[in-house]
C-alpha cells in the first residue's frame, strides 16, 4: 500500500468528509489566504453581492476543496461540484453554467484539464456572466446569447502555471496554499483525533505530523492507519502504536512515500544524481510526468532533496545521505 494524497477509496472519502473543517476559524494554518479570503467574503456580503471568483493553488491534500466548501457556507450560498476532467465539451460546461441558481459557489476541481473549447467559454461567463451557444455547423452556424445568474468560481489547481495566463488572469484572488509546518499539522491532528474520539498523547500527534509531507490529507490518514493498530493490537494509539503503524505502510522517519524514494533512487542509481529531464524520469519509475511534477516534486524541493534546473532534475547532497547512498566525488581516496 502506498499513502498517496489523492483519496482512493469510498471509505477514505466519507473519513475526509468527516473530519472537513466547515468554517474558516476551524480551518488550521494558511493564516494569510484566510485573512484574505476572509475580507473578500465581508466585502461581497456587505455590498449584497456574489464574491469573487477564486483560484485555489497547491498540490493535493493542502485543503482546496475544503476551503472552497467553506466559501459557500460562510457566504450562506449553495455548493455545485464540478471537475476539469468531467468537462469534455463546451456543451458540459454550458449545461452545467446554465442550471445555475443565483448566487451559487461553483467549484471546478482540476480546472487545469478542462477542454479548451469549454475555457473560452468560461471567460466570457466569468467577465459578464453570458455564454454564447453555437446552433448549426459550418456556413449557417449562429451563436445564440445566453444570460447566467451570477455565479462565484472557484477552481482549483495543483499548479498555476498550468493555467492559460487569459484563464488566470479573469480571478479576482489567487491563493496558493503552502505545505503545512508540524506544529499546524499536530493541530490537524489533534482535531481529528477528538472528532474521532480517540486518545492521541501530544508526543504520538508530533511525530504522525512529522511524517506526513506536510500535508492534512496525509496527517489524518496516518491517523486512521495508526487507530487501526491500536484497535487490533491493543495497548492506546501512542508512540509505540505510531512507530509501528507508520513502519508497516513503508512511511520512511521523515514521511517519505515509495514513490518519493522511487524518484530520488531513480536519480541518484541510474542518473547519477542528475540533471534528469521531466519525462524521462516519470518513464523510468512508471508514472505520469504530471503525478511527478505537481505531487512528488513540491516536497522534494521544499525539503531540500531536489532541485530543478533548466536541463533537468538534480538530486541534492541531502537526498544522496538520506537514501546512505555515498556520492562518486564525495571525498573518497
Ligand atoms: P485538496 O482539495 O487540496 O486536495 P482537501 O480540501 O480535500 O484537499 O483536504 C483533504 C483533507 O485534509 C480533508 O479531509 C480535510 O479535512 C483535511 N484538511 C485540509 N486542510 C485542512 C486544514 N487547514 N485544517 C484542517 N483539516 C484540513
Amino acid at each position: 500500500l502506498v499513502i498517496r494524497p489523492t483519496p482512493e477509496s469510498d471509505a477514505e472519502l466519507a473519513f475526509e468528509g468527516a473530519l472537513r473543517p466547515r468554517t474558516l476559524a476551524e480551518f488550521v494554518g494558511q493564516s494569510k489566504v484566510r485573512g484574505q479570503l476572509q475580507l473578500l467574503l465581508d466585502a461581497a456580503a456587505m455590498q449584497s453581492r456574489t464574491p469573487d471568483h477564486i483560484l485555489l493553488a497547491g498540490p493535493p491534500g493542502l485543503g482546496k476543496t475544503t476551503l472552497a466548501m467553506i466559501v459557500a457556507h460562510e457566504s450562506n450560498r449553495p455548493l455545485r461540484m464540478s471537475s476539469g476532467p468531467a468537462i469534455q465539451h463546451a456543451g458540459d460546461l454550458a449545461a452545467l453554467l446554465s442550471s445555475l441558481v443565483p448566487g451559487e459557489v461553483l467549484f471546478i476541481d482540476e480546472i487545469h484539464r478542462m477542454a479548451r473549447s469549454a475555457e473560452e467559454m468560461l471567460y466570457l461567463a466569468m467577465e459578464d456572466f453570458r455564454i454564447d451557444i453555437m446552433v448549426g455547423k459550418g456556413a449557417g452556424a449562429t451563436s445564440i446569447p445566453l444570460d447566467l445568474a451570477p455565479f462565484t468560481l472557484v477552481g482549483a489547481t495543483t499548479r498555476s502555471g498550468l493555467l492559460p495566463n487569459p484563464l488566470r488572469d479573469r480571478f479576482g484572488f489567487t491563493a496558493n496554499l503552502e505545505f503545512y509546518d508540524d506544529v499546524e499539522l499536530e493541530e490537524v491532528l489533534a482535531r481529528a483525533a477528538r472528532l474521532l474520539a480517540l486518545d492521541v498523547p501530544a508526543d504520538a500527534r508530533l511525530e504522525i505530523a512529522s511524517r506526513s509531507r506536510g500535508t492534512p490529507r496525509i496527517a489524518n490518514r496516518l491517523l486512521r492507519r495508526v487507530r487501526d493498530y491500536a484497535i487490533v493490537r491493543g495497548g492506546g494509539a501512542g508512540m509505540e502504536a505510531v512507530h509501528a503503524a507508520l513502519e508497516l505502510y513503508d512511511v520512511d522517519p521523515i514521511g517519505l512515500d515509495r514513490l518519493d524514494r522511487a524518484v530520488l533512487e531513480m536519480i541518484v542509481t541510474r542518473f547519477d544524481g542528475g540533471p534528469v529531464g521531466l519525462n524521462t524520469l516519470a518513464v523510468s519509475v512508471g508514472e505520469e510526468a504530471e503525478t511527478i511534477e505537481s505531487v512528488v516534486e513540491p516536497f522534494l524541493v521544499r525539503i531540500g532533496m531536489l532541485t530543478r534546473t533548466p536541463r533537468g532534475r538534480v538530486a541534492t547532497r541531502r537526498a544522496w545521505d538520506h537514501l546512505g547512498v555515498r556520492r562518486p566525488d564525495s571525498g573518497s581516496l
